[in-house]
């Protein structure tokens, strides 16, 4: 059963989301932060298109309730981000908002089958950073059990998993790569999990296709932003593009650089729009992500636009004398070459001018003492590299658990 919103034709979506837009931007006339800015009403997207851009400095000089739009008792929560790009910052929401948060969770939990009978156990963040949230509302919402055991402490997750059956579990990728390196056969006997969502951090295609094909897991991509407390976009059964949830959210893609909209079909940053959110509605809003709009429609039935999966964000990409790379780069060869990773570094470091890129790879323990077979992967893993990113990194091997363990959100890149 979908949603409504998610098979309306283009024409009856436009005209809700216009009309959605104009409530909010009547809506914040008197928000500190907008105040004097924005017009009152718009007549089309082209003039929405002149709206300047938000930005997170935007949102930082609005510390702390710049950006507030309702009155300050009306609040129910306030969250903020993980910070892997610098200062936090600030989400809030009120009552209503939460109740919208919660259906718009709903929508995406269900794109993955999840009902009344299922299991959950959420192995996102608790705390500041909005990552669990979502999932626990949103599941509570289908009916389903959730288990909101948060990131980290492995041990304890596969017992929960053995004891607890979930069939369904929400992490980063990050930490379900760590968590799946962990799992012996005799504990994998004793589980029930088939079902992974993951969001926070890019998504592989190897990783996904590695799930599947070694654990019988699929996973589910879910995309989402502090910023906006709850996820954007998710994958549907057909993994082809995660499905915007156009009720709450208006998307264009842009150019970074000139903020020129680009046309569907062409990568560039992504610009997002709340369409029903009463304590901090974001207009224009650059989330630094880069993807594209996917031109033609889903075969699942579903009109709802879709992104492809955002492979990277412009904070992250490194520039290793000259050439542009993104850690999910990296992270694909990787995963082409092994069937079991359990972390990885990257570490750069800097001498006479010159960056050495070096890759920390932990193994399994029954590959660490074969030489033979090290130095063939080195052999694979570098040939990959050099073909994807044209550098040859140099690649040290190590034991399982040498690397500091993943918990939520991974720092992948350390400067050496
Ligand atoms: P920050 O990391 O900036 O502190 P958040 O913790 O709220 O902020 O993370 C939001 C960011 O995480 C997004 O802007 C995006 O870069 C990244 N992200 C979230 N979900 C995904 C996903 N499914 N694929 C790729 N990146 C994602
Ligand atoms: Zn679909």
């Amino acid at each position: 059963m979908y949603h409504k919103i998610e098979t309306l034709n283009e024409k009856e979506l436009k005209k809700y989301q216009l009309e959605q837009i104009n409530k909010i931007l009547s809506a914040v006339k008197h928000t500190p932060y907008y105040a004097g800015k924005l017009p009152e009403y718009i007549d089309s997207f082209d003039t929405f298109a002149k709206i300047p851009f938000l930005t997170k400095k935007d949102l930082r000089d609005a510390f702390p309730y710049g950006l507030l739009s309702c009155p300050k008792e009306k609040l129910v929560r306030i969250s903020a981000s993980s910070g892997m790009t610098g200062i936090p910052t600030l989400s809030y929401c009120s009552e209503y908002d939460l109740n919208e948060y919660t259906k718009n969770e709903m929508l995406h939990l269900s794109h993955t089958g999840l009902c009344k009978n299922d299991i959950i156990q959420c192995m996102m963040g608790f705390n500041l950073f909005t990552g669990g949230w979502g999932c626990y509302h949103g599941s509570i919402g289908l009916g389903a059990t959730v288990i909101p055991s948060g990131p980290g402490n492995t041990q304890r997750q596969i017992e929960l998993l053995k004891q607890l059956k979930a069939r369904y579990c929400f992490s980063t990728p990050g930490y379900l790569q760590h968590l799946l390196g962990n799992i012996s056969d005799k504990d994998w006997e004793q589980m029930n999990l088939k079902i992974a969502m993951t969001g926070g951090e890019p998504l592989t295609k190897e990783f996904q296709k590695l799930a599947k094909e070694k654990y019988d897991i699929e996973i589910y991509n879910f995309y989402g932003m502090t910023e906006f407390s709850t996820h954007i976009a998710s994958e549907c059964n057909l993994h082809n593009g995660l499905h915007i949830n156009e009720n709450y959210f208006y998307a264009e893609i842009v150019d970074p650089e000139t903020g020129d909209i680009l046309p569907d079909g062409e990568y560039g940053e992504l610009i997002l729009t709340n369409l029903k959110r009463e304590a901090m509605p974001l207009i224009r809003y650059k989330t630094r992500d880069i993807t594209r709009i996917i031109p033609d429609k889903c075969i699942c039935g579903r009109t709802s636009r879709r992104i492809e999966p955002i492979s990277h964000r412009l904070d992250d990409m490194l520039i290793i004398n000259g050439v542009n790379i993104y850690p999910s780069q990296i992270e694909e060869c990787i995963f082409k070459c092994f069937s079991s990773v359990t972390n990885y570094l990257i570490k750069i470091n800097t001498k006479n001018a010159i960056k050495k890129l070096n890759i920390d790879i932990e193994i399994p323990d029954d590959i660490i003492n074969n030489e033979n077979k090290i130095n063939k992967l080195k052999e694979k893993l570098i040939k990959t590299l050099k073909s994807y990113i044209t550098i040859t990194p140099a690649l040290n091997f190590v034991p399982k658990h040498t690397l500091p363990e993943i918990q939520g959100k991974t720092k992948r890149v350390k400067y050496i």
